[in-house]
């Protein structure tokens, strides 16, 4: 059983998606395809994850075995901000397109709202290490964007990482054809980004929660908290419900609208993470998790904090 959550584009896109940032290659394959069977049909993509050669094999395996079609599943991916030149953003897409041996995406994302040098460094640096800023921003490369949706080659498209003033400067911008559909933002009980969403979802923006179990294999961002996997409040709210803490934190989100991704290659963890439509938080607990928020970024992403339009300065 799958839940959707509705875009104002009318597209339902599934509430439960399959995180591949950070999976190896050698896994992610295994574990997209272990998702489908479980009752996935969303992955979570990008270029900048280096893996969505392996994640199209998969899609393409489970079609071609008739487990799934294309029309049921809704692959997102994502703009990473040394394409945002105009010339580059169609480009960037139809390699995204080739990797993951689509005609069409779902949803496209800018990955960030920073424009970045373009050239062949991701994170591109002068000699003495600083990160280097692009003169093009995300309103540029917005233009480009919709041409692909014009074109058939994207369904919808949406934002990442970007805080409330920076898609107000988007939704006012002269001449705007088509508005984000959902904002990707870091999200659990110990950042739950209450304002955020509010602020999104009264704009008809969707808002998908990305580090969902607070990325536990991630160096801690901010030493002397633990990981709400670890929180003893949020396992005892587990095992009330004889259910996992990872599926109390997956719950959450379900119960705010909030589309979760959270990333798996372990196949127990990826069917664990899809079995959590037959119970319900109740008010109480909802309130008890949404208590703990506490702005606790696993992703800080300081060292662009030097450029322009950096996201993270801001309330929310
Ligand atoms: P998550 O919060 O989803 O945590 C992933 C980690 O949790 C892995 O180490 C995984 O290990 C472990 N895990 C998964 N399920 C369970 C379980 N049931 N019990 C115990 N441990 C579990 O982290 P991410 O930071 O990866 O966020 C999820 C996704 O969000 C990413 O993969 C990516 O798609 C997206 N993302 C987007 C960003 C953006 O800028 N837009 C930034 C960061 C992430 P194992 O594999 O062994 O299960």
């Amino acid at each position: 059983m799958t839940t959707f959550v509705e875009l104002s584009t009318k597209a339902k896109m599934p509430i439960i998606g399959l995180g591949t940032g950070k999976s190896p290659p050698d896994k992610v394959k295994e574990a997209v395809k272990v998702a489908i069977d479980a009752g996935y049909r969303h992955i979570d993509c990008a270029h900048i994850y280096q893996n969505e050669g392996e994640v199209g094999e998969a899609i393409q395996e489970k079609i071609q075995e008739k487990a799934v079609r294309r029309e049921d599943l809704f692959i997102v991916s994502k703009l990473w901000p040394t394409f945002f030149e105009r010339s580059l953003v169609k480009e960037a897409c139809q390699r995204t397109l080739k990797d993951l041996q689509l005609s069409y995406l779902d949803l496209y994302l800018i990955h960030w709202p920073q424009g970045l040098q373009p050239g062949k460094d991701f994170i591109p640096r002068d000699d003495k290490g600083n990160i280097l800023g692009s003169k093009t921003t995300f309103l540029d490369a917005w233009e480009a964007l919709e041409e692909l949706v014009d074109e058939g080659l994207v369904k919808a498209l949406g934002i990442s990482n970007f805080n409330h003033f920076q898609i107000e400067r988007l939704l006012n911008k002269p001449g705007l054809r088509y508005k984000p559909v959902n904002n990707q933002v870091e999200c659990h009980p110990y950042f739950t980004q209450e304002k955020l969403i509010q602020y999104c979802h009264s704009k008809g923006i969707t808002v998908t929660a990305y580090g969902p179990l607070g990325s536990p294999d991630k160096p801690r961002a901010n030493p002397g908290f633990s990981f709400p996997l670890d929180d003893p409040k949020i396992k005892a709210i587990a095992a009330k419900h004889k259910k996992t803490t990872a599926q109390v934190l997956i719950r959450f989100h379900i119960q705010r609208n909030v589309v979760v991704i959270s990333r798996s290659v372990t196949p127990t963890h990826i069917v664990e993470n899809f079995q959590v439509f037959d119970f319900k938080l109740n008010e109480e607990e909802m309130a008890t998790l949404l208590s703990f928020g506490r702005t606790w970024r696993s992703y800080l992403w300081n060292e662009l904090s030097h450029l322009e339009d950096f996201p993270f300065s801001a309330e929310y």
